[in-house]
């Protein structure tokens, strides 16, 4: 299959032919970009399970244009989950509610909850109310692969296997939406994201910041090592350590540090990929430092950006991606 990449008017109607005939679409958000489907489509959001080789225990998001559109997708909408539509949609979040009989099962994985998510970009609005459909997605990779944050991180990774990419640009966010259940008794935050627990906490009054082991899996997707790159990465928290641990490395591997602005101006003519000086920037740039490591080099050497605000939800993101190694 070739996969086309488009942009603009003439890539949003392609995209919503292709969604009319049953077929994926990889498109952009704020967050990463998504592999989405026709969400009351069964055949169609199949596609996405065999396009990205992703278990089908892994529920995916469904993603609408409009707060009216989430009624047909709901059985019914909770005062938290009400309260969450009014204060944080559109943008990086996503819903847990009760699911109505219109969602397939394969969306919600056999769950009786559905994820709910309105994104804030405009090329994701306008693509979702083209296609006049909650469209069905998860991040438009390869599973187990890195999130896409560009176009290109698409194609690299998906080229043959999809028909269209719809390019939007860089993701501004940078990392996946913050998933909070209402389903319990008080709402819980399943995956930490650019949303934080103290943001929620505001308007919710209480939530749990999920941390405890994965018994029974929530959020199925918890379970599996997601976001790793091709190659081994390790965390390091002083500044030193990283620079020693590169030393060490260097005599076989080709090791890349990934790092804050002020760390890049110490570390001499080592391999640096500087993800920026301030939260918003680290989290919009992380995934991306992540691809390009993996393509210059074959050892990351990834600073520890502490766990305040937003870092807590990069973290989350890095941890996963060394799975768990720290020098
Ligand atoms: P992705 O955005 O690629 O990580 O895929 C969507 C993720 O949303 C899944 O991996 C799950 O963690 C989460 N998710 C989607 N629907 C549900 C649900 N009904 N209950 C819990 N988690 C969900
Ligand atoms: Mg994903």
């Amino acid at each position: 299959m070739k996969t086309e990449v488009l942009q603009g008017k003439i890539a949003l109607k392609r995209a919503s032919e292709l969604i009319a005939q049953g077929e994926v679409v990889a498109f952009p958000t704020e967050t990463v970009y998504g592999l989405g489907a026709n969400a009351f489509d069964s055949e169609a959001v199949s596609k996405i399970f065999v396009a990205k080789g992703r278990p089908n225990d892994n529920p995916l998001i469904v993603h609408v244009a409009d707060k009216s559109d989430i009624t047909p997708l709901v059985d019914y909408i909770s005062p938290y989950a009400q309260a969450i539509i009014d204060n944080f949609m559109p943008g990086p979040i996503t819903v847990i509610m009760p699911k109505s009989d219109k969602v397939p099962s394969n969306v919600s994985a056999g769950l009786s909850t559905v994820g709910i998510r309105m994104p804030m970009h405009p090329v994701a609005r306008e693509f979702i109310r083209e296609c006049g459909l909650p469209i069905a997605a998860p991040s438009a990779n390869t599973s187990t692969h890195i999130s896409p944050t560009s176009a290109k991180h698409v194609y690299d990774d998906m080229q043959g296997k999809i028909p269209l990419i719809v390019d939007g640009g860089n993701c501004e966010v940078g990392i996946e939406s913050t998933i909070i259940d209402t389903t319990t008794d008080v709402p819980t935050i399943l995956r930490p994201g650019a949303i934080t627990a103290q943001d929620l906490a505001k308007v919710l009054g209480q939530v749990v910041n999920f941390t405890g082991e994965v018994v029974v899996a929530k959020a199925p997707g918890m379970k599996y090592k997601h976001y790793a790159p091709t190659c081994e990465m390790v965390v390091a928290k002083e500044l030193a350590d990283a620079l020693a641990e590169y030393d060490r490395k260097s005599k076989n591997c080709r090791p890349v540090l990934i790092c804050s602005t002020i760390w890049t101006q110490k570390v001499g003519d080592r391999r640096v990929i500087d993800v920026g000086d301030n939260d918003k920037q680290v989290a919009r740039n992380i995934y991306g430092a992540m691809h390009e490591a993996q393509e210059i080099g074959d050892y990351i050497i990834c600073q520890d950006f502490g766990d305040s605000g937003v870092m807590l939800s990069v973290m989350n993101r890095v941890i996963k991606a060394s799975g768990g190694k720290r020098i």
